[in-house]
């Protein structure tokens, strides 16, 4: 018998760091799910497809096998046997995941990777769909949210201090775009389960989101939890 946590929620709401402090402190396992589809965003972009173009990505999509490995301790994403490492983490990267994200042939195809990825293991995964497509029956489910102006202010931060130049209102402006084309989308829509537990964490620091997120899963998993 395995647990498993879903964190959903929109981007720049902090689900990946609340995910890996919440399996490090669980000993869980941690599943990042955005990294495989910046993984296959990142393939296109090396490939030249056009990811607003779906049959030009679902005719890519046939060459593409992806492993996902944690032999090294934390997540590797193996696109034909290809780390991409941090690459997958540029600006230019992330609206071509997202491109990518919307196009079914893509989430059927990266449905069992992360099913796989979960199975037998006490795992905390985060992404936008876990709840409600991937694991419909996880233990706990974790809408993380925050407020536009403060998700774009902590992903702008980020970006600075990995020496990525842009401005605030880049920033924004992506992080709008891409709410809307995730939240929007015919498939799997980044949307609350229904029994998933909102958690806004607009005005709360890391470690408060954190204490907050194992009230809910002490609340579900009990004893589990110290
Ligand atoms: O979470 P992250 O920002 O790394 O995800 C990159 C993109 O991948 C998102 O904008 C979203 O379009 C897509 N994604 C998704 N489903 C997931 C995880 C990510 O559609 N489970």
């Amino acid at each position: 018998m395995s647990y498993n946590i879903a964190i959903d929620g929109p981007s720049g709401a902090g689900k990946s760091v609340l995910a890996k402090k919440l399996a490090r402190k669980l000993g869980f396992k941690y599943v990042d799910t955005g990294a495989i589809y910046r993984s296959v965003g990142y393939y296109m972009y090396e490939h030249g497809i056009d990811v607003s173009d779906a049959s030009a990505v679902e005719d890519a999509l046939e060459n593409v096998d992806i492993r996902l490995d944690y032999s090294c301790g934390g997540q590797q994403v193996l696109v034909n046997g290809v780390d991409y490492g941090d690459k997958i983490r540029l600006p230019e990267i992330s609206m071509y995941a997202s491109a990518v994200a919307a196009i079914p042939a893509v989430r059927k195809k990266l449905l069992d990777v992360q099913r796989e990825a979960a199975k037998n293991h006490d795992t905390v995964m985060d992404g936008r769909d876990i709840g409600t497509v991937i694991l419909p029956d996880a233990d706990v489910k974790i809408f993380l949210s925050a407020s536009l102006e403060s998700r774009a202010h902590r992903r702008w931060l980020e970006l600075l201090e990995k020496g990525v130049e842009t401005t605030f209102e880049e920033v924004r402006a992506d992080m709008q775009r891409r709410d809307h084309q995730d939240s929007t989308r015919a498939q799997a829509p980044c949307v609350p389960a229904a029994d998933a537990v909102l958690l806004d964490n607009t005005n709360m620091p890391p470690d408060e989101t954190l204490e907050a997120a194992l009230e809910i899963v002490r609340a579900k998993l009990g004893e589990l939890v110290k």
